[in-house]
């Protein structure tokens, strides 16, 4: 919870920041939403953003960055090879991580190409607390079989568990003892499990998975791109790291792991990605797909000027005033949504508010992608732009038959340092709008399926007229409302 305690009791976060610039936003009436969302096939990755009020798509590339980081972008040294900005960044890496190999590469998933080109061998076997969409989609390019071994609380949408994205020891042990360790690439663990609503993994589960690689001569690779919400919830809800520094934390995780990549399109405030490992012989495996892929090795991929926000954006990173800020406005967003009865994830993540779409729309069979439905009707409510995660974000088996998530859910993420608090309220108060509603949302279906990460292209249409009927009672609710 906030530092700050209000006179009146009130719990609301407190902005440690002020705003410095400004983007106007356009809030287009329901009528025109209606139209945006239909002719974006029912997907929110294809509106345009000039027609989204409040963009709570993703916090991937779109956090705001500070003046320390905007006056470093002025003294980046730009040059193919042998960049001096280069080397300050692989120097905050060393400091932070305490690892002395870094690898460059321009996002998170061109991390995951180099990693799993280097250790995916076919039919090898990836044991994770949890997949990603793009992690997953490399695995199996690469001939990989994933195998998620989240503890059983960490798929449940309601809980009190402060380490929903820990991973099961004892299934990870049974994987090992069943198919041979020699069949394992390697052990992935996940901070702040994406999928399953930004949930944290405690210290002490990640010094267990590492016991189990040791004892079975095993990498742990971790996926490194939600630290900075895991690092919060580390310190505020592990009782053994409570006295502990958030570097402090930081190097007890970092020492843990062979090797951590990450996307700093969501760590440290910035765009572009990396490979830390301490380890020469793992490094040499990877530093030539460097070259082949993203660029020279200093720099693979990322423009200087977004190494030298990286750079201050992770030192920003170990500042718990700052990294606070997101788990304390996604509490609060959570917190004021179960007052309305909304049903979200619980306990609050990080990354975003997660609502239970499930739930929400339990009259719309999952085969309609209720969380696509979701997303599409709070656009049509509100302007407010959220991402399906639920089935629309899996992809088809080899025989064409639809895997079901385990969870469907509506991501609204907040992007780190974006929105205001009356924002968040005003989402939130539309979405309290469409719960009283959801009897009028029905389901969706694909009328353009891409193969692969379907999410991002596929076009649907609304399974009736239903988004007609939202619209037209919106308008009644809402006589001369935007
Ligand atoms: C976003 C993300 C990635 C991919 O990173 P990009 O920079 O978007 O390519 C990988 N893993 C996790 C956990 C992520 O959240």
């Amino acid at each position: 919870m906030s530092k700050v305690k209000f006179f009146s009791g009130e719990q609301i976060p407190l902005e440690m920041h002020k705003v410095r610039i400004v983007q106007k936003l356009e809030l287009p009436s329901v009528e025109k939403r209606l139209e945006y969302m239909q002719e974006a096939g029912n997907n929110t990755f294809l509106l345009r953003n000039k027609n989204v009020f409040m963009d709570m798509l993703t916090d991937s590339g779109v956090n705001a960055m500070s003046d320390r980081q905007q006056s470093a972008m002025l003294v980046a040294d730009d040059s193919y090879a042998g960049s001096e900005t280069f080397y300050r960044l692989e120097d905050k890496i060393r400091e932070i991580f305490g690892t002395r190999f870094f690898l460059p590469t321009h996002q998170g998933r061109a991390a995951e190409n180099v990693v799993a080109r280097a250790f995916v061998r076919p039919n090898t076997i990836i044991p994770m607390n949890y997949h990603f969409t793009t992690t997953k989609a490399h695995i199996c390019l690469n001939e990989g079989l994933i195998e998620e071994i989240i503890i059983d609380e960490g798929i449940k949408v309601t809980s009190n568990h402060p380490f929903k994205g820990n991973m099961d020891i004892d299934k990870l042990k049974d994987i090992i003892k069943k198919h041979g360790k020699e069949k394992v690439a390697f052990v992935r663990m996940e901070v702040g499990a994406n999928l399953v609503g930004g949930q944290p993994f405690s210290l002490e589960n990640l010094r267990d998975v590492r016991k189990v690689c040791d004892d079975n001569d095993l990498l742990l690779i971790l996926d490194a791109s939600l630290l900075s919400d895991n690092l919060y919830f580390i310190k505020e809800r592990e009782e053994q790291c409570k006295s502990m520094s958030i570097r402090e934390i930081t190097r007890a995780i970092a020492d843990l792991c062979h090797v951590i990549y990450f996307s700093a399109r969501k760590l440290g405030f910035a765009r572009g990605g990396g490979i830390c490992t301490d380890n020469k012989d793992l490094y040499m495996k990877m530093r030539d797909y460097i070259t082949l892929y993203e660029g020279f090795l200093t720099y693979g991929g990322m423009s200087v000027r977004e190494m030298e926000a990286l750079t201050v954006g992770l030192e920003e990173t170990m500042d718990e005033s700052i990294i606070s800020q997101g788990p304390q406005f996604i509490a609060f967003m959570v917190e004021e949504l179960i007052k309305k009865g909304v049903p979200v994830v619980t306990p609050p993540g990080g990354l975003g508010c997660h609502v239970d779409a499930m739930q929400f729309l339990d009259h719309v069979p999952q085969s309609e992608y209720p969380a696509g439905a979701l997303a599409a009707a709070l656009y049509i409510a509100s302007g407010v732009r959220g991402m399906e995660r639920g089935t629309m974000s899996e992809q088809r088996n080899p025989d064409g038959t639809e895997p079901l998530a385990n969870m469907e859910l509506l991501r609204l993420a907040m992007p780190r340092r974006v929105f205001t608090l009356s924002q968040v309220k005003y989402a939130i108060d539309r979405l309290a709008w469409l719960y009283e509603n959801r009897r009028l949302v029905g389901g969706l279906k694909f009328v353009e399926e891409p193969e692969t990460l379907r999410f991002f292209f596929g076009r649907l249409e609304a399974t009736s007229d239903w988004q007609e009927k939202l619209a037209k009672k919106f308008r009644e609710d809402f006589p001369d409302s935007l």
